[in-house]
């Protein structure tokens, strides 16, 4: 399967092009980066410290997809946007792994899985797909009078959106345990003189700082106990891997919008 690394710069694009290079089946087609990015014109493989591969970054996802199978995407919102409708254009499959979306994104992204397979997950490893299946179960036994859910996650200094695409997945199986949405019973951020808690409400806490590739923890607190279940990553390599594993599962499906729940076969669907 050929495969374009987008964001090919970027820390996950350039752990991509490392992986794509020792994974029998998938090839490296073509990398991008943005455009007036210095990286545009070098080699991929030398970027990314596996000596020169020939795929030179180029700055035109048009021409990159052209003869692709598959684009992996883990860059803006913005860029995501935009690459999901040429994706859908070229026929080819779309990995998505960029989070902070906001609603309108999603809209889109949705409107060009009419045509194209795309793949979208704010988390593509194994280890947080199986927990938010792990979170939803223990949201549904747990009774929200007795149990108040919070979210705690933390993450490198350069992360540009909280909270992480991860936490609001195990939020989101949360809340589906619950039989409740997401977003009108969150509350992401707490200051000053907030009263207190609102009971069923799922509270998300974010802290920045260092390398850390990504820690999360969702915890229920109860009256004199509480139940922590817990996921750390130590390295990005693992959400590669994923997007790797999608592309080939998504490149026989049909248009839609699946997650790595589906991928990954643990979808209650
Ligand atoms: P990064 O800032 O290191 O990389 C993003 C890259 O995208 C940059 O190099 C940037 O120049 C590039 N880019 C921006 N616009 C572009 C364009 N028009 N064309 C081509 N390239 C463009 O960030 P990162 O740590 O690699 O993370 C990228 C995204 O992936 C973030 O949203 C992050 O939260 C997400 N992420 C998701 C998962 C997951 O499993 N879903 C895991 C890790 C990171």
């Amino acid at each position: 399967m050929k495969l374009v690394v987008v964001g090919a710069a970027g820390r996950m694009g350039q752990a991509l092009i490392r992986l794509v290079h020792g994974i029998e089946g998938v090839t490296l087609h073509a990398a991008v980066a943005r455009p007036g990015s210095p990286f545009v014109g070098k080699d991929a493989g030398e970027i990314a410290g596996l000596g020169p591969n020939g795929i030179i970054i180029g700055d035109d996802p048009l021409a990159a997809f052209l003869h692709a199978d598959g684009v992996l995407d883990f860059t803006t919102p913005a860029t995501t946007n935009e690459f999901a409708a040429l994706a859908a254009q070229a026929r080819i499959v779309h990995i998505i792994g960029t989070t902070g979306c906001s609603v309108e994104d999603e809209a889109t992204i949705a409107a060009a899985a009419r045509h194209a397979r795309i793949v979208k997950s704010g988390n593509m490893g194994l280890g947080v797909n199986l927990l938010s299946v792990l979170v939803e179960q223990a949201a549904r036994a747990l009774d929200p009078a007795d149990w108040d859910i919070e979210v705690l996650e933390m993450h490198h200094k350069r992360k540009v959106d909280a909270p992480s695409g991860t936490a609001l997945l195990l939020g989101d199986a949360a809340a589906r345990g619950r039989d409740i949405d997401l977003a009108s019973n969150s509350v992401r951020v707490r200051d000053g003189h907030t009263g207190p808690r609102k009971q069923g409400t799922i509270g998300f806490a974010t802290l920045r700082g260092g390398s850390i590739v990504g820690e999360h923890s969702v915890i229920f607190a109860g009256e004199g106990e509480t139940v922590t279940m817990s996921h750390s990553a130590t390295d990005r390599t693992i959400f590669g891997r994923g997007a790797v594993k999608a592309a080939l599962w998504a490149r026989d499906k049909k248009p839609g919008l699946y997650s790595m729940l589906d991928v990954l076969g643990l979808s209650s669907k």
